[in-house]
């Protein structure tokens, strides 16, 4: 069934999206794994190479079946005119940032390391001006977009402390200064955020965590105005960073319980935060569904749920941190989010363990945190091992 438009609810728009009608009758969009695809004659293959007819073609272009029936799924994940799906979230990223980032890029807040790393050290290589200000450094976003910066770019939650960002407020500046807004949606995920309704432009995500959901597949997805994904499509095609058919179905196939998996997680993350908060071993929580977390009441107001992550300050030291996530059984020492199962990873040890202790407590990240993706185990269950590690 084609859906149009954002006419249904997104749990409907998360199973019949994009899905084509097969002629056998299969309820879901046939996996097309093929790399090419015939033509009756040289005048049907031109007209689709010159773009005046659609058609499957070749499928690193992305102009395959099972991809681009995905890709009308994540678009209408996000409320977009048009969706592009990639091999991975770097993918995505390093795609917009070449498309549309040349003429200078602001990061705001903190990010995924091999995002920070692509803006802060590579991308300078290239000759792309690139600027990270944390958020306590906002009051210099305007001199940055004077200076002609072309991006703002930032996630909201932020990964490890979960700050957020005013997806409105910051938009109406930076379009002010003619400068796009891209958000990278991957924490918060479509069903609790939805940042092109908040005045973004694109919105990018690692597919590989909530949208895929079980550890299972590595993807990336970049959603907006079908005018912004073209000149990106480019930088796909030639880089070489077209997601594979046999992962799209996966993907696809995971999308279709998205809703159900989020609202899930999100009450687990909720119920264990409120847990956590209350423990004696516990020095913070760090969640944006608690009523006294610094950016609840924005959050309150963009998100529609507070998301499945939750980070926790142990009292004590980094070693005692490190002892509390070597013992817990149920959540998996793992550094990523997003997944059916529970997992724990310790910022200075993993996702931020390049930058210098200096950096990281400029950044308000402390050796003693531990960041945990709640999955959909049963919350007592993950309360217990909490605090059986927390002794
Ligand atoms: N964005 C965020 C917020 C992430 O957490 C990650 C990976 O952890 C990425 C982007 C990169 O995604 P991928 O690992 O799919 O390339």
């Amino acid at each position: 069934m084609r859906l149009t438009g954002n006419s249904h609810g997104l749990s409907t728009r998360c199973v019949h999206a994009g899905e084509v009608d097969d002629a056998h009758g299969s309820p879901h969009t046939p996996t097309y794994t093929s790399t090419t695809f015939r033509f009756a004659s040289t005048a049907d293959i031109v007209e689709v190479v010159q773009g005046r007819k659609s058609a499957a073609l070749y499928t690193r272009y992305g102009l395959n079946p099972t991809i681009r029936s995905l890709e009308e799924k994540l678009a209408q994940l996000e409320g977009a005119e048009a969706a592009l799906a990639f091999c991975s979230g770097m993918a995505a990223e390093s795609a917009l940032f070449l498309a549309h980032g040349r003429k200078g890029i602001v990061c705001l807040g903190d990010a995924y390391g091999g995002t920070l790393e692509l803006l802060a050290s590579q991308l300078p290589e290239l000759g792309i001006p690139t600027v990270l200000l944390l958020g306590s450094e906002l009051g210099r976003l305007e001199t940055e977009l004077r200076r002609g910066a072309g991006m703002v770019f930032f996630e909201t939650p932020t990964n490890p402390a979960l700050e957020i960002f005013d997806i409105r407020a910051i938009g109406e500046v930076a379009h002010r200064y003619g400068a796009l807004v891209a958000i990278d949606n991957t924490f918060a995920s479509p069903v609790n955020q939805q940042p092109l309704a908040l005045g973004a432009d694109l919105v990018v995500h690692s597919a590989t965590k909530y949208l895929g959901g079980h550890s299972d597949l590595t993807a990336g997805a970049m959603m907006g105005p079908l005018a912004l994904l073209v000149p990106v499509w480019n930088w796909r095609k030639n880089l070489g960073q077209t997601i594979a058919p046999e992962t799209a179905a996966l993907l696809a196939r995971s999308i279709r319980t998205l809703t159900v998996r989020v609202a899930a997680q999100n009450e687990r993350a909720r119920t264990v935060a409120e847990a956590m908060a209350r423990h004696p071993k516990v020095a913070r929580v760090l969640y944006p569904g608690l009523p006294d977390f610094p950016g609840h009441a924005l959050a309150a107001r963009q998100m529609s749920g507070f998301g499945g992550m939750v980070t926790i300050e142990v009292k004590g030291s980094g070693e005692d941190a490190t002892r509390v996530a070597d013992r817990l059984k149920l959540f998996a020492l793992a550094p990523s989010l997003g997944g059916v199962e529970s997992l724990v990873t310790q910022p200075c040890t993993t996702t931020h363990h390049w930058l210098s202790p200096e950096e990281r407590a400029r950044r308000g990240i402390s050796d003693s945190m531990l960041r945990l993706s709640i999955g959909l185990e049963d919350a007592a269950d993950l309360i217990a091992d909490l605090e059986q590690a927390l002794v």
